[in-house]
Parts: structure tokens; sequence; C-alpha cells
């Protein structure tokens, strides 16, 4: 690569990260037997298990898949409610639809887009004027740092709803317990499960690809039965005894049966190879990441209060999946659409994260009138700068001066 290709290459917001190693490990699964759902599913699910401290993990097609997956575990539908932050991808909100659930947004710190307790609390009380049954509780870790899950949780169990953490960022990132300790995320010290995407542009990448951890056998072995058709094949769950053992008691070696209706939500061998190869990289991933995050923040702070980084959450140690800043772009005279194709046009990809949920003319239907102020002015000031593993700081560099240029800071105070 040229000295030229490197400086004005394309830096889109976010990219993954693939080696020889992750080449060669989706290689050895195209020749050998397994393309589904084989070895190499299992072998990911044990290991990313053990590194983020859970009992278990059940991997599956996607992160959508996996929060779906979990709202069919927890039993909840028509009748029933789960709170979400507004600010979040789509997903979280949808696999409450999925299973005919109703959503209750809560509102998020206008800084740093993260459910705070007191947003939480008054979604409780929204949810109780209108009659709602809140089941479960969705915190959702933003951008790859997290919500504070000692309130959250405490809050919400005190309330009887189950805890699903949305960690589809934060993989690598870890959370204060309240009792001075920390806790990877996914681990589900203080949740009933965590869900993980792996997205090319999330830290992990499989192509497509999610799980989720829990501690919790019971609802492990439900999101088995569950991403497989509602499938099972343990004698020990059989109904139709007469189908399904011969005179001497045995289960027969064709038989499954189906006690409740499942999806197909399975991870393939391919894919799960890729995201293995990808796990045993997790520690370096984190580590660029945020390296990265510490030359922008340093190369941002003379840009401030104009531009800013997204607030710090004093109950994480962030793993960053997006490097999130807030501009005050009414105050510098311009527009972030403005901003953002300034930016494309100079070889840098932006994106907003995200239009607030409750805004969705689905969700707009449903929640005619719903006002959630922080969840509006962080939106209103918020993009993701690009981040990604194979950046360099020179080119966060670059970023920030074609920034700085786009907003149209001029008086930059440099320290000369
Ligand atoms: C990416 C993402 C999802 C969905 O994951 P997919 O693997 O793309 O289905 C859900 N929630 C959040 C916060 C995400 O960023």
């Amino acid at each position: 690569m040229s000295v030229a290709d490197s400086a004005e290459r394309f830096l889109p917001y976010g990219r993954q990260a693939i080696d020889d190693t992750d080449i060669a490990a989706v290689v050895e699964v195209l020749k050998g037997d397994y393309l589904t759902t084989g070895p190499k599913v299992a072998a990911f699910e044990a290991a990313l298990a053990a590194k983020l401290g859970a009992r278990f993990a059940v991997s599956n097609s996607s992160g959508t898949a996996a929060l779906h997956l979990a709202c069919l575990a927890l039993g909840l539908g028509p009748g029933d409610a789960a709170i979400v932050p507004s600010v979040t991808f789509l997903a979280t909100a949808n696999a409450v639809r999925m299973v005919g659930a109703d959503v209750v947004f809560a509102d998020v710190d206008p800084d740093n887009g993260l459910m705070r307790p007191e947003d939480l609390e008054a979604a409780f009380a929204r949810a109780d004027a209108a009659g709602l049954k809140v089941r479960a509780v969705f915190p959702v870790h933003l951008a790859g740092q997290c919500a504070d899950m000692t309130s959250l949780s405490a809050l919400a169990r005190r309330r009887g709803a189950a805890v699903v953490e949305d960690a589809c960022h934060a993989i690598g990132a870890y959370h204060a317990c309240g009792d001075g300790a920390a806790a990877a995320v996914g681990s589900c010290r203080l949740s009933d499960m965590a869900i993980l995407s792996f997205h090319p542009v999330k830290t992990v990448a499989a192509g497509e690809g999610g799980a989720v951890t829990t501690n919790d056998p019971a609802l492990a072995r439900r999101l088995e039965r569950l991403r497989a058709h509602g499938m099972v094949r343990d004698g020990a769950e059989f109904e139709n005894a007469d189908m399904a053992f011969d005179e001497t008691g045995r289960a027969n070696p064709w038989y499954y049966e189906m006690p409740e209706i499942g999806w197909n939500y399975r991870l393939s061998d391919i894919h799960a190879a890729l995201a293995l190869s990808q796990l045993e990289r997790l520690d370096g991933f984190v580590e660029t990441r945020r390296a990265l995050a510490r030359r922008y923040d340093d190369l941002l702070a003379p840009l401030a209060p104009r531009i800013e980084p997204i607030r710090r959450s004093r109950f994480s140690m962030p793993a960053w999946h997006l490097y999130s800043v807030l501009i005050d772009f009414t105050g510098a005279g311009t527009e972030r659409a403005q901003v953002m194709n300034r930016l494309r046009a100079q070889g840098i990809g932006t994106q907003v994260h995200y239009i607030p949920v409750h805004r969705q003319p689905y969700y707009r239907k449903l929640n005619p009138g719903l006002v959630l102020p922080g969840a509006e002015r962080y939106y209103a000031r918020t993009l993701s700068l690009p981040l990604f593993v194979g950046m360099t700081p020179a080119d966060v560099k670059r970023i920030v001066a074609r920034l700085n240029d786009a907003v149209g800071v001029s008086a930059v105070r440099e320290a000369s």
C-alpha cells in the first residue's frame, strides 16, 4: 500500500478485522464433515461461556434471534410488557413485539444514551399508570460502556421483572457490581441473560451470529430447544412413551419430540469457526479499541464544548464498539447532514446511533404522544466516528482534523 493509499483510504465507522488464522479456521470447516451446527458450534459456545464467566452460552443465527429467543425463554407474550431504552438498535424493542408483548420505552442519559435508574423508575411508573405488567427489563450497554447494572437490576428485581442485558456492543467490557467488584459483561452476575451479536461491525465477527449467555440451566435448555424447532431428543423429556421407547424401555434411535413450537435459529459451523477464531483475539481487539479511543479523547479535548466525547459511565470499564461524540451542531451554525456529507467527501464514514426507537412510525402508532427528552437530546447531538481494529493513530488524527473543519470550529485553541 502506498503512502497516499494509507492516508486517504475510506474509513467506515466500523468494520471487521479478519486475519489469516480466521481464514484458515473457516477453510478447515469447509474441508470437514459439518457445515452447519457441529463441533465448532460446541467449541465456540464452551469458549464463549469460559471467556465471559457464564455457565452457559447458547449460540444462534444473529443477535436479533438471540433477543427473540430470550423473550420466548422468559415466556413473554401478549398481556406482558418489557422496558427498553429508546436509544438502541431496533432489534431490542422488536424482539419484545415478536412475541406479542408491549414495549415500554425508557428515557436515557442525554450525555451518553444509557438508561439510568431514574429512567427505569419513570418507565415503571408509566407502565403502572397504563395497567401494564412489566415482566422484563432490557438494559443496553450502548457504544460498549455499561449502564448502572447494580441499581437497574435491584430495581427490576424489586418489581419482579427479569433482567436481560443487550450486550451486543459490549463484549469485553466490565460493569461495576456495587460491592466494589467488577463483572465481565456476559457473566450475568446481575442479570438473567445477556445478548451478544457477532455482526461484522461488532467487536467479534461471525458474518452473522449471536448468543445468549445465562447461569440458569432451565433457561439454557429452553433456549437450545427453541433455536432448533422446539425439538427434544432427551428420553427424560418424552411424553409419548408408546412411540418413544421399545419393549426394553430404550428410546428409539430415530425418535424426537416437539413439546412446543420453535424456530431455526442455529449458528452454522462455518460461522462458529470464524467467531471462535475471533474470540481468541478479543483481548487484543479491546485493547486496540481502547487505545484508539484514548487517542480520540486526547485530540478532541481542545474542541470542547462544541465537540465532546460521550460522557463516561462511572459503572463501567468499557470495551468500545463505537466512538460516539456529542456535537453542538446548532451552536456551530451547521447541520449534522452537512457534517456527515463533508466527512464522506473526505473519505470518512460516520453514523448516528441511534434514531430513538419510540420515534419510528411503527412505535409512534403504539405510543402516541410519548416524549423522552433525554433520548431527544442525545439523538440531536450524537455522531459515531470511525473505530475499528485496522485503524491507526494517524487515522484518528486525520479524522479529528477533518471533523474540526467540517463542524467549522475555526479557533482551535492550540497550545502553541
Ligand atoms: C447489532 C445489534 C443488535 C442485533 O444484532 P444482529 O446480530 O445484527 O441481529 C441488537 N442490539 C444492538 C444494541 C445491536 O447493536
